[in-house]
């Protein structure tokens, strides 16, 4: 037995090297070390690493738990934010088509990674989507409605520069059929209702949609009013719009004189139809609100799960003025020059409006009904109508949570408006819009808290699309040569 000993000896070596923590090796991987994860339904998760690999979220552990090797490649997380790739759920690549190629870069560096086109030329937008879908870690995702299904009068027809052909005049319910059976063989995601349908195009609108396994969103047709719409299956409402007359006291005085205007007898142009019905009954139905009646219709959208996409900063630009503020239209040097040159104009010029009695209502209106909608548990999506009405694409769609935070909406439940969402509305939240493991690994790494102040959405750090890390350098150069080019 004289190599007793020595069997002892290596016995303990043994033990000893088996018993030390193993240094894990992700090969092709970003690891994330000790950063606090945000997820938009369990919240707030301190000093934890993420491993992405093959465009997924492949792991998530304590970072006490994982002992990476140096030979990672590793993010230090400390004192920083993970949360979901952000969604602006209304934007429209079709609005100002120069401003198009620009709008991918755009919505990257400000944390966007996925967008819903709300309304445009389908082969325009079309063209955007397929580009997203060939390069899905260079573009955030696309999800496209095709152009805007609007009654016999269509209001974005093409006439005027702030009136793009986004939009398709319809005569009746044969050409609502023949139009959608187009979209769908163009591989829409969604249908877009407008203003000018009468409900028996609506209803047409959504059968077809829902045997197509697809959504319909809009803004509820004059022709109705907010109960009816959201029975006959839209599932999503754009900008609260027409709210207000559905929510007053003489809501069925206002529906039956919209009715008669609607016959259209002095064959105005549908913008300027439109306009004249908005003009002479939305101030009245505002100051007409009525909460029982206001209620009433959420209990409706409630029981119809009917969306809402309330696009707050736009509702409330006049009172808001988001355009008038510097350091906002710093964003503008992102634009083509001839754009940035008209929006600082503009801008400047609407800055010194006095703020009109309706703007006053309107923005009164906007506030009570998103926190009502809220309160109510009825679903919302952020969203904000980019590059319409000053809102630069990306930069916008913080204002707009800032603004949902305003209305009386949780930091938290504001980020869930942009991610989770989002995701859901499209089938996807089993893929995107929450950090947990193999999803797609689309993700804002932020330098400040956005649960303690929304704002420092902002301050991101680096964006990371389906595994692709943007660093801050990457993003810095993106942003120079928007503003050189
Ligand atoms: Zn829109």
């Amino acid at each position: 037995m004289k190599n007793y000993p020595k069997i002892i000896a290596f016995l303990y070596v043994w033990v000893f090297i088996a018993c030390q923590p193993k240094e894990a090796l992700f090969e092709d991987a970003i690891c994330i070390q000790n950063i606090s994860t945000i997820d938009p339904i369990e919240g707030l998760t301190k000093k934890q690493t993420i491993v992405i690999k093959d465009g997924k979220i492949h792991k998530i552990v304590d970072s006490a738990d994982l002992l990476l090797s140096k030979e990672n490649t590793i993010i230090d997380g400390s004192g920083k934010y993970l949360i979901p790739g952000l969604w602006d759920t209304h934007v429209h690549f079709a609005y100002i088509e120069e401003l198009a190629p620009r709008m991918f870069d755009m919505f990257l560096t400000h944390g966007i990674t996925s967008v819903r086109d709300t309304g445009g030329k389908v082969d325009f937008v079309k063209k955007w989507k397929d580009k997203a879908l060939a390069n899905p870690t260079d573009a955030p995702r696309v999800m496209m409605a095709g152009p805007l299904l609007d009654g016999q009068h269509a209001v974005y027809d093409g006439s005027k520069p702030n009136l793009p052909e986004l939009g398709i005049g319809l005569k009746d319910v044969a050409s609502v059929k023949e139009k959608a059976k187009m979209l769908l063989s163009k591989k829409v995601d969604l249908f877009k209702a407008y203003e000018m349908l009468t409900s028996e195009q609506l209803s047409t609108i959504c059968k077809i949609a829902s045997a197509n396994d697809i959504k319909v969103t809009g803004h509820i047709p004059l022709s109705m009013n907010a109960i009816s719409a959201s029975n006959s299956g839209m599932n999503s409402m754009e900008h609260m719009r027409n709210l207000d007359l559905s929510c007053a006291s003489n809501s069925d005085e206002l529906l039956a004189e919209r009715q008669k205007l609607l016959a259209n007898e002095s064959n105005l142009s549908g913008s300027e139809l439109r306009a004249y019905i908005h003009g002479l009954q939305q101030e009245k139905a505002m100051k007409n609100y009525d909460d029982k009646k206001a209620t009433e219709v959420l209990a409706v959208f409630k029981k119809n799960d009917t969306w809402q996409i309330p696009t707050l900063t736009l509702n409330t630009l006049f009172s808001g003025k988001y355009f008038a503020d510097a350091e906002y239209q710093k964003s503008y040097l992102l634009l083509p020059d001839s754009i940035a040159d008209y929006w600082f104009t503009r801008s400047n010029v609407l800055k010194d409006y006095p703020v009109s009695e309706k703007s006053q209502l309107t923005t009164e209106f906007n506030y009570k009904m998103v926190k009502k909608i809220h309160e109510k548990g009825i679903p919302i999506m952020a969203g904000t109508d980019t590059p319409i009405a000053y809102l630069t694409p990306g930069l916008s769609l913080h204002e707009e949570l800032s603004s949902l935070v305003k209305a009386g909406v949780s930091p938290l439940e504001v980020l869930k408006t942009a991610t989770y969402n989002p995701a859901k509305y499209f089938n996807m939240e089993n893929e995107l819009g929450s950090i947990k493991e193999n999803m797609w690994a689309d993700l804002v790494i932020l330098d400040a808290n956005p649960l303690e102040n929304i704002s420092n959405t902002k301050a991101i750090h680096a964006v990371i699309k389906q595994g692709k890390l943007y660093n801050p350098k990457m993003l810095t150069q993106m942003l120079t040569n928007l503003r050189d080019n």
